[in-house]
């Protein structure tokens, strides 16, 4: 979106260096200023994590007549933006829920006068329907023409069709209803197709009355790379090493782990080994965790071992390389997680550490799940973003940034990223030449075998399936008598890891089903598969496989 006639307005662009401080913007930035203070639309502003949404609406919030509500869904969000305006000399208030009564109205009564010198004010999404006092504010300066715009932060939260959906978001809805003039500005970092249209639709916006800045999602400084762990520890010896290797000695890192435990065991771990970590995780309490956060910041530790909890609201720019040592959850939580390396545009390095096992262990721990959230429609959501991270995973053909970007509707041309000299993702370095291979009717005759190896013998597991398939001597297959089955054998040129491929996809697309059965003396959980829902093939079931590798050792 361009308005020449609105361009470069000498005070917008003064404001900009005086106050914030910087030289140039960033893509999509001066356009998106432009059309907010032009205040005809609404905007809609999608641009990666540290890509620099804030001056989107800080600028105009700073030029505009009138006060600019800010709705942020955390604290440690809130606090660091209003931390940063403030520094900047930037009049702003947080109406969060640690405020006294004191601050609380000393904001209001700022508010309240002829011309509040507040410009921005954040509050959280529950105060929304909740305080009274909060909207008779809004009324108030609405009639008084003293309501510039609202500005949703984490937009994606309204939208049941994302990954991070929260219920206090859908009551932002109402604030169109009310004030129907004010302007809007969504803004995101996560938003496929269709959670665009979603959002739309629950904020009641008509495309036609709004503008969107999208931005590519490459991260062209970040090198992805997958790897299957190894035996037990096999992951966090690795990264022990590559902590203490010369390629990252002295640079910090983010560890993401399963679970709170593991983040202690591995920190744990990595200190025995040498290298300065901490575990960071919600069981810790509020002081403990902004005082890992502040050394963190400080440098003070080469790396964080954290879960998930950490990271949003923490905008570290050197960070050189983001490992993780489970499967992430979904892609675009790996998205997410992956993209707090390198914010400065240095190069930096992610690492994925994938397995069968973690697979297995977070597909059991959703289905056996027990709380309100828990539905089985939302198991079946998660389950799926499961399987696709285990998809991405053991894909070692494709272009990293391909699978990736796919999931944000964006199309990404693997000779781009051959192009990269210093960041190719570990696919585009080692595989020279791939190939669109049918698949479709080797996978009818898995959908036979498994169809005849549960009806004999009530289970089929993914091994068993891969064993039969490529004809393999143990003795189990043999006393079994499948050495006698049609399928035996049939697939000996196809290569192990392209049949995990092809079955997970089968699983994917709803031919199989992969169900996990929990021994009840041990606890431990085997997963076996059957027949899915989907049994006409409507399209061919294709895969690209690699034909040649380009440097075999990669
Ligand atoms: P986002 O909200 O998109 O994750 P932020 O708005 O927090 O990103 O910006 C990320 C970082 O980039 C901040 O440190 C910010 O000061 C910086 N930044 C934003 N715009 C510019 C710019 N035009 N030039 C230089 N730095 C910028
Ligand atoms: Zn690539």
């Amino acid at each position: 979106y361009r308005d020449k006639d609105f361009n470069h307005t000498k005070t917008m662009l003064e404001r900009f260096h005086a106050l914030f401080g910087l030289r140039k913007f960033r893509s999509n930035q001066q356009e998106a200023i432009n059309c907010a203070l032009e205040r005809r639309y609404h905007l809609f502003v999608l641009m990666p994590t540290g890509g620099g949404k804030s001056l989107c609406y800080q600028l105009p919030a700073v030029l505009d007549h009138g006060v600019t509500f800010v709705v942020s869904p955390l604290r440690s969000l809130i606090l660091d933006q209003t931390q940063k305006l403030l520094s900047l000399g930037i009049p702003c208030a947080a109406l969060t829920g640690d405020r006294t009564p004191a601050e609380v109205s000393a904001i209001y009564a700022q508010c309240y006068a002829s011309e509040p010198k507040l410009k921005l004010i954040y509050i959280t999404p529950e105060k929304i329907g909740q305080s009274d006092q909060l909207n008779k504010l809004f009324s108030h300066l609405y009639a008084k023409n003293n309501l510039a715009r609202f500005v949703i932060d984490e937009a994606h939260c309204i939208s049941d069709w994302g990954h991070d959906f929260r219920p206090d978001y859908v009551k932002i809805g109402t604030l169109r209803d009310r004030y129907p003039h004010v302007p809007f500005t969504l803004l995101t970092a996560t938003a496929t197709p269709r959670v665009q249209r979603d959002m739309f639709h629950q904020m009641k916006i008509e495309r036609h009355l709004s503008k969107l800045f999208i931005q590519s999602f490459n991260r062209s400084n970040l090198v992805y790379k997958c790897i299957a762990k190894g035996k037990t520890d096999g992951a966090l010896a690795r990264t022990a090493q590559l902590c203490l290797s010369e390629q990252f000695v002295g640079m910090c890192g983010i560890v993401y782990c399963f679970s709170r435990a593991e983040c202690e065991r591995s920190a744990s771990y990595l200190s025995k080994s040498g290298v300065t970590a901490q575990a960071y995780h919600a069981g810790l309490i509020d002081q403990e965790r902004t005082d890992v956060q502040t050394r963190w910041a400080n440098d003070e530790y080469q790396v964080i071992c954290a879960t998930i909890a950490f990271g949003m609201g923490i905008d570290k720019p050197n960070v050189r390389f983001v490992i993780h040592l489970s499967m992430p959850k979904s892609i675009e939580g790996y998205y997410q997680e992956s993209g707090r390396a390198g914010r400065d545009g240095e190069q930096a390095y992610c690492y994925l550490f994938y397995s069968y096992q973690d697979l297995i262990k977070t597909k059991r721990l959703i289905m056996t799940e027990q709380s309100a959230d828990a539905t089985n429609e939302a198991k079946k959501v998660r389950i799926d973003n499961l399987h696709r991270v285990y998809a991405y995973c053991l894909n070692n053909v494709d272009c990293r940034r391909t699978l990736l970007l796919e999931y944000f509707g964006e199309q990404y041309l693997s000779s781009q990223c051959k192009k990269y000299i210093e960041t190719r993702c570990d696919n585009c370095c080692s595989v020279a030449q791939t190939k669109l291979v049918d698949f479709t009717i080797l996978s009818k005759h898995i959908i036979s075998l498994v169809d005849q190896l549960t009806k004999q013998f009530k289970s089929a597991t993914i091994n068993q399936v891969i064993d039969i398939l490529k004809g393999s001597k143990q003795k189990t297959i043999k006393d079994a008598g499948l050495d006698k089955l049609e399928q035996f054998n049939i697939a000996e040129e196809v290569s192990r890891t392209n049949l995990e491929r092809l079955l997970s996809k089968l699983i994917l697309d709803g031919y199989l089903y992969q169900d996990i059965s929990i021994n009840d003396t041990y606890g431990t959980a085997t997963a076996y598969i059957r027949l899915g829902k989907t049994n006409t093939f409507s399209s061919p079931i294709i895969l690209s496989v690699c034909l040649k590798k380009e440097n075999p050792n990669v």
